[in-house]
């Protein structure tokens, strides 16, 4: 018998019906002889309300509060799909995070897994039952409860998985795999086979919301091999896993876009020791995510820092360089751009190609769209363009790299 864990995303969960089929599914699993966990998000749109109601007491609601508030979507979703697993006719018992064992770390809104007590879920399933886990949910070892950040259900999947050494993960969403871009960007996207963790995490932490990224960065340190399918249909999905040889010979694995970027640029900081410290200290210390940074000398020898965004840490990124830059120098001067966005293209071909770059750029050229800031990695080029022209920009590198054919192997 296996034990099977399967994720359920909000789309997939988001109404009576889509509720009855996911109950029809982990029956079906169940009577193949199988035990299943399912773990599963709040119903699509909850979590996103929830959040604006909240809003309208203040701009910046209690943290703490934000985490009880947001553990309410997917304790209505457990809740609700165990009941339509009666109706189906299987013993399915909810757990909440704190049931599960789900001990967490770190700030309220962004907490992290540390540790997983599987008792409860093992005996349950020792009993005969099926287990419907809230996704995103965890508790402090103060018996607070945490949230694991946006998308945060596919890492409850993740860690689940790996507490409960589970044969087989599968997370349900409502597209059919990991496509070479966002298939309701790119319509010639093509849904890959397979992608390695490190690609997957590259393409999960510059935009591609198929997977949260730290469900990724966990299951590649735990080593969990999982599988992006569909919840609508049977059709074979994408397995996520870690690289082999023959994955070296595709120069580039996929495309991601991130919208509402912003620019800063500092400019006339003295090019002397322990200035970016400075900078990126009082950044960091406003917990502010950067995400491109470009350093170099002006022609004044003077230092100028750039570096990229969330455009709604746009603010409070500039009230925290104002107080750190009076104290570094009165010639130091903030610029911004908001409506940006990101173009990232992975693959860990990457690293035995040349030439990639060119050939991103000279097609982005050929479309007219300009380029601000440069960033890469290993396995990674990332470039900045006006937000208006994300779209193109994503379907001309998509197209450059041929992207919808299958790679000659
Ligand atoms: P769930 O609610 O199941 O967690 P999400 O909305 O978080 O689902 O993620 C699925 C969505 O991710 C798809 O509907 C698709 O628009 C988007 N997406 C972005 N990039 C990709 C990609 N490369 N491949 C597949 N889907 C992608
Ligand atoms: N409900 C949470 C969210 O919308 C977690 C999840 O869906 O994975 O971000
Ligand atoms: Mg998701």
């Amino acid at each position: 018998m296996a034990l099977i864990v399967q994720k359920y995303g909000g789309t997939s969960v988001g109404s009576i019906d889509r509720m009855r089929n996911v109950a029809a599914r982990v029956k079906r699993t169940r009577d193949e002889g199988n035990q299943v966990v399912a773990v599963v998000s709040a119903m699509s749109g909850i979590t996103d309300g929830l959040i604006k109601m909240a809003r309208e007491f203040s701009e910046t609601p209690s943290e703490r509060e934000m985490d009880v508030l947001l553990a309410t979507g997917e304790q209505q979703s457990i809740a609700l799909v165990s009941m339509a697993l009666h109706e189906a006719g299987v013993e399915a018992v909810s757990v909440t995070g704190r049931q599960a064992g789900i001990f967490t770390t770190g700030s309220h809104t962004r907490g992290r897994i540390q540790d997983i007590d599987p008792e409860f879920m093992k005996r349950s399933l020792e009993e005969g039952n099926t287990l419907v886990v809230a996704g995103f949910q965890g508790i402090t070892p103060e018996g607070m409860i945490h949230t694991l950040g946006r998308g945060g259900s596919d890492l409850t999947a993740i860690a689940i998985s790996a507490a409960l050494k589970a044969d087989v993960c599968q997370i349900l969403t409502d597209v059919d795999g990991v496509y070479t871009c966002d298939p309701r960007i790119v319509k010639n996207a093509r849904k890959l086979p397979e992608i390695s963790y490190d690609e997957m995490l590259e393409m999960a932490s510059s935009g591609s919301k198929v997977m949260q990224s730290r469900s990724v960065e966990f299951a590649k340190k735990f080593g969990v091999v999982f599988e992006v399918r569909s919840s609508l249909n049977d059709n074979p999905g994408t397995l996520v896993l870690e690289e082999h040889p023959a994955m070296e010979n595709v120069v580039i694995r996929g495309v991601s876009i991130e919208r509402s970027q912003a620019r800063v640029t500092i400019t006339g900081i003295p090019d002397v020791p322990g200035m970016s410290g400075k900078i990126l200290g009082a950044l960091g210390e406003a917990e502010i995510n950067l995400d491109m940074i470009v350093s170099n000398i002006a022609h004044d020898d003077r230092a100028r820092h750039s570096f990229t965004m969330h455009s709604n840490d746009l603010g409070k990124a500039q009230a925290a360089l104002k107080q750190v830059l009076a104290e570094i120098s009165p010639d130091a001067r903030i610029e911004t751009e908001a409506g940006i966005a990101k173009l990232s293209a992975v693959g860990i071909g990457m690293r035995s190609h040349s030439g990639v770059a060119a050939t991103m750029f000279k097609a982005l050229g050929e479309a007219g769209i300009n380029i601000g800031m440069i960033s890469t990695s290993e396995i990674k080029i990332a470039v900045t363009v006006d937000e208006p022209r994300i779209e193109d920009a994503a379907r001309a590198v998509h197209d450059a790299f041929n992207l919808d054919k299958e790679p000659v192997k």
